[in-house]
């Protein structure tokens, strides 16, 4: 007998797996399934960087990561503002999509952020020797295609035909969770419906399947550019005797200039870049002539260094 909360998590545990490779769309109607990309909003990320890990059931000596992450950059990251940052070895506090691989239907364990920490939350398939067999001779090409799919998945979009208006014969293909909204009109080449005459479109985004993605996603945008705006943190310090000093940045593409306000009244301007990653480059300042104060890490959050006052952590916020 499992534990209560064994038995909840394997209640709410709801797997969107994939049907075999190779399987012929043969139904004579099927172009009058209603194909639309359509989501889950509750499980929305509202960030634009994802982090992914690989847990230890993916091997990691072969090219199958590679595979996997060069599909997805190549697909929904290529046409939105997402970035899956990462992709090394998950530890036991990893956060975002982590994903093993095992010899079985390829699945999430939900959808879009509810997979957010969640070991083995997306589950690859790496050797087809039981489940789909058909792809151990084009392996590369049966792995990019059902990373697409999963990863489709894991931005929060369900299964097409599980839609009330599809046909019979297409909701009979309803599988796993289904969405609460419908982004984009018809489309038949959604690589998130069964009906779809290439099985999981051959791992190429559609049109509409595109659309749906920046309705939700952005547009693709130069790396810096995502952070345009007006950025507050709060700096404190390990020293409890310095009080925290307030900073407001203004972000214009890899361009920040700021201002630091101390408790005192006192204010200084900064200046500083951002790399490709949002690391600042050289975000320093002096408030007097022997607290020299450096920021390390990234626009979102890093440790915070003061001479006088002992380090820190800081979390900028966008206003
Ligand atoms: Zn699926």
């Amino acid at each position: 007998m499992a534990p209560a909360w064994l038995q909840r998590v394997v209640t709410l545990t709801v797997l969107l797996v994939l049907p075999v490779a190779g399987r012929a769309q043969t139904h004579e109607s099927r172009m009058a399934c209603p194909e639309q990309l359509v989501g889950l909003r509750s499980t929305i990320w509202t960030t634009v960087d994802i982090p992914v890990c690989w847990e230890a059931s993916a091997p990691a000596d072969g090219q199958e990561r590679t595979w996997v992450r060069s599909a997805v950059q190549a697909t929904w990251e290529k046409h939105s503002a997402l970035r899956f940052t990462g992709w090394e070895g998950c530890s036991a506090s990893s956060r975002g999509i982590r994903m093993g691989s095992a010899d079985i239907n390829p699945h999430t364990k939900g959808m879009g952020n509810q997979l957010d920490g969640n070991p083995e939350g997306m589950m690859h398939n790496f050797t087809f020797e039981a489940w789909s067999p058909n792809c151990r001779q084009r392996r590369e090409e049966c792995i990019r295609t059902i990373a697409v799919h999963e990863f489709g998945h894991a931005l929060g979009f369900a299964h097409e035909q599980n839609r009330s208006d599809a046909p019979d014969w297409c909701q009979a293909e309803a599988q796993g969770t289904s969405g609460d909204i419908n982004i984009t009109p018809y489309d038949l080449h959604s690589v998130m419906n069964y009906c779809n005459p290439k099985w999981a479109g051959n791992g190429q985004l559609s049109a509409e399947d595109i659309a749906g993605l920046q309705a939700w996603y952005g547009r693709p945008q130069a790396a810096t550019a995502r952070f345009d705006g007006t950025w507050q943190a709060t700096l404190t310090y390990s020293d409890r005797t310095c009080v925290a000093d307030a900073v407001s940045l203004t972000v214009r593409g890899a361009q920040v200039q700021g201002r630091v306000q101390t408790p005192a009244g006192q204010v200084v301007e900064i200046a500083a870049t951002l790399d490709q990653e949002a690391r600042f480059e050289g975000l320093q300042f002096r408030l007097n002539p022997r607290d020299l104060v450096t920021l390390r890490g990234r626009l979102t959050g890093g440790m915070v260094h003061s001479t006088d006052c002992g380090c820190g952590q800081y979390t900028f916020t966008k206003q």
